[in-house]
């Protein structure tokens, strides 16, 4: 008699078909939106001087669907585990100042500020994902904060390791959903989705590059106080 476990394979086979349905929701709503503006466009019924507008409607959307389909891409690299590049040795701090000068308009543009703390620290890695790690969770971090908030930006070379530290003054994440944000198109607030950039996998990405690259995430948060992402690698020895 042969017993077989299926559930492992059952439940990968649900989280594969919750994936499509989710991804062919959201490339679908831009892409109603483009449609239905462009052929408003083409019928000729749009004004001239209304033109602009929909053309920068047109542009956002796909924008959009690019973003989307940029960060399937990656999901779909880290879930083979085929990813195309080397390791080598990867400074956090200098990542974490190119992220920071990268992210500053759009740290101003919102009345929030950056700090960079600690000092050179080097993991073994590779580059562009412990990029991906390091620019969503400054992101996030500037995203889901307050006007007038800050973001402290921590890289430090400890016994155990290398650590990174991603602390915000903003919103935080309600208790129960702490895990749940590290889940494929997540959003704590849907209706974020709306004024939010954002396509809900970044998380996932920075979960998952980093078990790729054999370390930790952790997650700390107090709601309307703020959270702190916790990433620890261990020490390029190389
Ligand atoms: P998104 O594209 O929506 O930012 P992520 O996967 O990066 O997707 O994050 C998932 C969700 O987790 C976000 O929509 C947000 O609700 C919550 N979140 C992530 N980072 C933070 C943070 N620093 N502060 C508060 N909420 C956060």
């Amino acid at each position: 008699m042969i017993i077989v476990d299926v559930t492992e394979k059952e439940q990968r086979e649900k989280l594969r078909r919750e994936f499509t349905s989710n991804v062919s929701h959201e490339l679908k709503t831009p892409l109603t939106t483009i449609y239905g503006v462009s052929d408003m466009m083409a019928e000729g019924i749009v004004k001239q001087a209304d033109v602009k507008t929909f053309g920068r409607n047109i542009k956002e959307e796909s924008g959009r669907m690019i973003s989307l389909i940029d960060d399937i891409i990656k999901l779909s690299k880290l879930d083979e585990n085929s990813f195309p590049e080397e390791s080598c040795s990867v400074d956090l701090f200098d990542m974490a100042k190119d992220v920071i000068d990268r992210l500053n308009i759009k740290a101003g543009e919102r009345g929030v500020k950056l700090f960079l703390e600690g000092g050179h620290a080097s993991v073994n890695g590779i580059p562009s994902l412990c990029d991906e790690i390091v620019y969503n969770l400054c992101d996030n971090a500037i995203k889901y904060n307050k006007e007038g908030g800050s973001v402290i930006i921590r890289v430090e070379d400890l016994n155990e390791g290398v650590t990174l530290t991603v602390e915000d003054t903003g919103i935080g994440i309600p208790f129960e959903y702490r895990d749940r944000i590290f889940e494929r198109f997540f959003r704590v607030d849907e209706s974020h989705s709306q004024t939010v950039d954002g396509t809900g996998l970044g998380l996932s990405i920075v979960k998952h590059a980093v078990s790729y690259m054999g370390g930790t995430i952790e997650v700390e948060s107090a709601e309307g106080v703020g959270t702190k992402m916790i990433v620890r690698f261990s020490r390029d020895r190389s």
